[in-house]
C-alpha cells in the first residue's frame, strides 16, 4: 500500500464519449500544478495521438511483462486492449505531495481507492444515453462497431456509478469545470490533507 498524503490523487472515470478528456484538459488549464498520469495502451494510436504525450502505445507482451513487475498500479482491459497506470508518477506526486489526475475506467478507479484511500473519485455521466451516442458519432474517431461496443461498455458502467464519491452530470461544459473546481477546493480543505499546518497553529494555542 502506497503511504498517505496530502497530495491529490484525482480520478476522473465516466462512459467513452462523456467528455472526459475536454473537462480534464481544461482543468489542467485552471490548475496547472495538477498533472496528467499518461498511460499505457495496447490499442493502436488515434487521429493525431503522440506516443508518450497522449498513451505509451505497446505490444501486449510488454504490457504483461510491466504487470508481472508490478510496474503497473491498476489496469482494466476495454474492447480487447489493454490500459493501465504507470506507478511511478503516481508513487512521485504522492511523495513530492503534488496533484495528478487520471483519466481512467471505473474498474481502474476502484482499483485506485482501494490502494490509495485518500484518492478522490469523480464519475462523470452523461445527460442521456441518445446524447452520449451522438457524442461518439460526432467525434468521428471510431468505427461504428466500435461506437456500439463502447456504447455496450457504457451500459454496464453506468450501473456503478453510485460507487463513486462524486458523481457529475457533464451536460454543459462550464457547470462540470466549476463543480469539479468545487471539489478540488473541499478536498484541499480537508483535515488531513492540511494536517501538519493546522498542527503547527493549534500547537500555538497550547
Ligand atoms: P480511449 O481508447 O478512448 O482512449 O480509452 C478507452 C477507455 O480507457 C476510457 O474510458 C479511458 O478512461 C480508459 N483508460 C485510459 N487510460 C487508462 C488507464 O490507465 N487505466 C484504465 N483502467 N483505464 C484507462
Amino acid at each position: 500500500m502506497l503511504k498517505k498524503s496530502d497530495s491529490i490523487v484525482l480520478c476522473i472515470s465516466g462512459p467513452s464519449g462523456v467528455g472526459k478528456g475536454t473537462v480534464i484538459n481544461s482543468l489542467l488549464e485552471k490548475f496547472p500544478e495538477f498533472s496528467l498520469s499518461i498511460s499505457m495502451t495496447t490499442r493502436k494510436p488515434r487521429g493525431q495521438e503522440k506516443d508518450g504525450v497522449d498513451y505509451y502505445f505497446c505490444e501486449k507482451e510488454e504490457f504483461e511483462s510491466l504487470i508481472a513487475k508490478k510496474e503497473i498500479i491498476e489496469y482494466d482491459i476495454y474492447s480487447n486492449e489493454y490500459y493501465g497506470t504507470p506507478i511511478g508518477p503516481i508513487r512521485e506526486s504522492i511523495k513530492e505531495k503534488k496533484d495528478i489526475i487520471l483519466d481512467i475506467t471505473l474498474a481502474g478507479s476502484l482499483q485506485i481507492k482501494k490502494l490509495i484511500p485518500q484518492a478522490v473519485m469523480v464519475f462523470l455521466l452523461p445527460p442521456n444515453l441518445y446524447e452520449l451516442e451522438k457524442r461518439l458519432t460526432e467525434r468521428q474517431t471510431e468505427s461504428k462497431e466500435a461506437i456500439k461496443a463502447r456504447m455496450q461498455h457504457a451500459k454496464l458502467e453506468m450501473v456503478h456509478a453510485s460507487k463513486f464519491e462524486y458523481t457529475l452530470i457533464n451536460n454543459k461544459i462550464n457547470d462540470t469545470i466549476n463543480c469539479l473546481e468545487a471539489i478540488i477546493v473541499a478536498e484541499k480543505c480537508k483535515y488531513l490533507r492540511q494536517e501538519e499546518f493546522i498542527n503547527e497553529i493549534i500547537a500555538q494555542f497550547q
